[in-house]
């Protein structure tokens, strides 16, 4: 194994995944801290995806340790921290507390800290992460219920949840020759924000980071780390993805902007659609059967949908009468239990939309470990699940990821 991943997401996991594979490493993905005696096969990354974001800083702490641990006795050569391009995490935590404690575990004093990620606009100039065209300060996530990030200059953001000092990369050093970024690196004390504005720029990075023992970021940054490793040839892309022979289904529970575009365009293509409300769930008017038969009706042919998907004043009124917490869980448990019944009523390829929905149904459907499959849009691969039981083929969506016709087009990659 020459890369070792903790990702504090599932998505976030999948898309790191897909990064390496298309660097042309084999990969598996672990869901959750890999249990003792887990086979790890020939892969030659692993990415360990956590649901560690948002919880207390010394359990994040505690499972990226854990992981880290499993990871380095399997043999890795390098650990990564992955985490949002958008640099999700509050002044507690938990990027600075994670990063601290896997260079504390490997007796390392220096890493980078760089999310960049052009290809979904996330650029860092002068220590200040832009999403499109605006600062992060500026863009939607100013408003995030769990993560707002109120303050773009990441070198200030991540001093205020780290005891190592933070410095700054600047662009030129990236740019400049590679012996510069070389020396900028090996002479960090602490952690150093790097500045990416291109590709060009991250595969500079990702060739100069590679004697560190850890190197934290987006996945984008991973763009350049296959090739530090390569020996032999890369292996080839997949193509296609193939599952046990059986039925499709598409459950969407993200509210975000491109998740309701994608269902808008999904629905004028004639998918077969039921759209789920969360008050009918709690009144007991809707039940998972209800969703299931839907599913099984559905004409052979076109993958059927289910979501609870709404526009900011549905949610805000659900939440208002369910509270915010409450209402996501009532959701996630919905279409995590018509998944499991699915699987056992002979479905085998799930599109998920939604990073804690994914995370619902995986953890319903029991998956431990996925490999990983073609591309459907930049940061989402079909992927197909490794270990007990049938091989089923799930493309795990984060909310805000895909291109509006992603519900039609990505069937054209499953066989
Ligand atoms: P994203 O990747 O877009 O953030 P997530 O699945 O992570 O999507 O988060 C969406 C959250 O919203 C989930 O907790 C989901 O259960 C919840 N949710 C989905 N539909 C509704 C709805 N109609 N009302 C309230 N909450 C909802």
């Amino acid at each position: 194994m020459f890369i070792g991943a903790v990702a504090d997401d599932l998505t976030g996991a999948t898309d790191l995944a897909l990064m390496l594979s298309r660097g042309g490493m084999r990969v598996l993905q672990v869901v959750g801290v890999p249990r003792e005696g887990i086979e790890f096969g020939d892969a030659e990354a692993v990415v360990v995806a956590l649901k560690s974001r948002t919880i207390p800083a010394a359990e994040a702490v505690a499972q990226s340790v854990a992981s880290a641990r499993a990871l380095l006795a399997a043999g890795a050569r390098q650990l990564f921290f992955k985490y949002c391009s958008t640099f999700d995490s509050t002044d507690e935590g938990n990027i600075g507390p994670v990063t601290d404690a896997l260079l504390d575990l490997l007796g390392e004093t220096r890493t980078i800290a760089c999310p960049a990620f052009p290809a979904n606009k996330r650029t860092i100039y002068k220590g200040h992460l832009f999403v499109g065209d605006v600062l992060l300060s500026e863009s939607s996530m100013r408003n995030h219920p769990l993560t707002p990030m109120q303050d773009a200059n990441l070198v200030r953001v991540l001093q205020r949840q780290t005891r190592r000092p933070v410095s700054l990369i600047a662009h030129d050093a990236v740019i400049g020759a590679p012996e510069t970024l070389e020396r900028a690196i090996a002479g960090l004390e602490g952690i150093g924000i790097v500045d990416a504005i291109t590709e060009s720029d991250l595969r500079a990075i990702g060739r100069a980071v590679r004697s560190l023992k850890l190197v934290t970021g987006g996945s984008g940054i991973a763009l350049g780390l296959p090739d530090n490793f390569r020996t032999a040839g890369a292996a080839a892309a997949p193509t296609a993805i193939t599952p046990a022979p059986g039925r499709s289904v598409m459950l969407a529970g993200s509210c975000s902007l491109a998740t309701r575009k994608q269902i808008e365009t999904a629905l004028a293509a004639g998918t077969p659609a039921l759209q789920i409300d969360p008050m009918a769930i709690v009144s007991g008017a809707l039940k998972v059967s209800d969703a299931v038969d839907f599913v099984l009706a559905a004409p052979a042919g076109r993958a059927p949908l289910i979501y609870s998907s709404a526009d900011p004043d549905a949610v805000a009124r659900v939440q208002g009468q369910l509270g915010r917490a409450e209402s996501g869980e009532v959701v996630e448990h919905f279409l995590g239990a018509v998944a499991r019944e699915l699987l056992n009523r002979g479905v085998t390829r799930f599109l998920v939309a939604g990073g804690e929905t994914s995370g619902a149904v995986v953890n319903a459907l029991k998956v431990e470990a996925l490999g990983i499959g073609p591309e459907i849009d930049p940061g989402v691969p079909w992927t197909l699940t490794r270990g007990a039981g049938k091989p089923i083929a799930l493309a795990l969506k984060s909310g805000n990821f895909g291109t509006e016709d992603f519900f039609i087009k990505a069937w054209d990659l499953v066989a």
